[in-house]
């Protein structure tokens, strides 16, 4: 092999999913980290989104491979050739079970030294939502169980909500604004959970996986600065955008009544935050196992980005998308905020 990966910390990584929400943060993150990156890609009918995101990844150095986990065979001689030491899956809510193959094609070759399967939450062993929110744990828990039968090592991150207002109805909450003219506060709004910027969920990942603290361990992302409830971060957004907006009250029974509907993924996002808003899955348990690992006890040197630095690249975003904004009569904190809805950010 080269002398990059005989060097410790920078063995060749391959990532699963790097065209998905969660994958291209990981991706970015590996990529900076200076490790060969390979990315698997699917063949067939790409969005130009996706396809987009897999040119921006390949520009900054990654190695683009085609195919799809599915396929044993093929990823066993993908890891063989490149001499892959770190698998990360990022692949989504749909498809956690397609990592029963990848699983085994990891056993087969027999010297990945880690595996990172798609995690990217809550402790999934812990945390108990209603349906159809837990088929999708029962499924990432069957992971994790043929995973420690099988000896692979293993990192689970529970990195815990991607920083960006929680919609009950919205699976990548970070590429949407927060609301511009109500606020939805579930229950009383007082249930405090972690909101973790995106970037800092991959920079964060990619430190584990030549981390010996972290073999066989769950890492948990709890950033003191980054705990808040809904209801205080309503008050942060209507700090940034100079306004007071009007709040509508979201029980525990509409969340549920949601999750009941089984219209997917929207019903898996309300069962997650009826476990998040009114349950606290987050925050009701103490990190006591011995597998448990808090991140921030790692790397204490290492800052996360806060919530309100979050909220300010969105506010960038609205006077980026409309440049007039800024010539108009400014709001106490210098910020114009043009009445919108809701609107995706594509
Ligand atoms: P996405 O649906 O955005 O992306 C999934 C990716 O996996 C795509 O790149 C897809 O490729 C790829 N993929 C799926 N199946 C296969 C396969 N068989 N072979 C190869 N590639 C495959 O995923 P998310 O980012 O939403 O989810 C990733 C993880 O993060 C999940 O575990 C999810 O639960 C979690 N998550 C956590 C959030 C949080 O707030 N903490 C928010 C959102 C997700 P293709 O482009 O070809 O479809």
């Amino acid at each position: 092999g080269s002398l990059a990966a005989c060097v410790a910390g920078v063995g060749p990584t391959l990532i699963i999913g790097s065209t998905g929400f969660i994958g291209l943060f990981v991706a970015e993150a590996c990529i900076d980290s200076g490790r060969p990156t390979y990315i698997l890609v699917r063949d067939g009918p790409m969005s130009p989104s996706k396809a987009a995101t897999a040119k921006v990844l390949q520009d900054k150095g990654a190695t683009i491979v085609h195919g799809t986990i599915n396929d044993r065979e093929f990823t066993e001689k993908l890891m063989r050739e490149h001499k892959i030491e770190v698998v990360i899956s990022a692949i989504g809510g749909d498809s956690i079970l397609d990592q029963l193959h990848l699983i085994d094609a990891i056993k087969n070759v027999g010297t990945i030294k880690r595996f990172l399967p798609s995690e990217f939450g809550h402790d999934i062993d812990r945390a108990d939502p209603v349906e159809p929110g837990l088929t999708m744990y029962n499924q990432k828990r069957k992971i994790r169980r043929y995973i420690e039968d099988e000896g692979i090592p293993y990192t689970y991150i529970c990195c815990n909500s991607v920083a960006a207002w929680p919609y009950h109805d919205n699976t990548h909450p970070a590429d949407v604004l927060p609301p511009l003219d109500h606020f939805q506060i579930y229950g009383d709004g007082s249930v405090k959970a972690y909101f973790v910027a995106g970037s800092d969920i991959g920079k964060f990942t990619i430190k584990t996986i030549d981390d010996d603290r972290t073999i066989n361990k769950s890492v948990h992302f709890r950033p003191p600065t980054n705990l808040l409830s809904i209801n205080e971060m309503a008050s942060l957004w209507e700090g940034k955008i100079g306004r007071v907006l009007p709040r509508v009250t979201i029980t525990e029974n509409d969340l549920l009544d949601r999750a009941k509907e089984m219209r997917i993924p929207q019903s898996i996002v309300a069962a997650f935050t009826h476990d998040i808003f009114i349950k606290g899955c987050q925050i009701n348990f103490c990190l006591d196992n011995p597998t448990d690992v808090d991140i921030c006890s790692l790397y204490p040197e290492d800052h996360f980005r806060s919530l309100d630095e979050c909220f300010d690249d969105f506010v960038k975003k609205i006077v980026d998308k409309n440049p007039k904004a800024v010539s108009m009569p400014a709001s106490k904190n210098g910020i114009f905020v043009p009445k919108s809805d809701t609107e995706p950010l594509a």
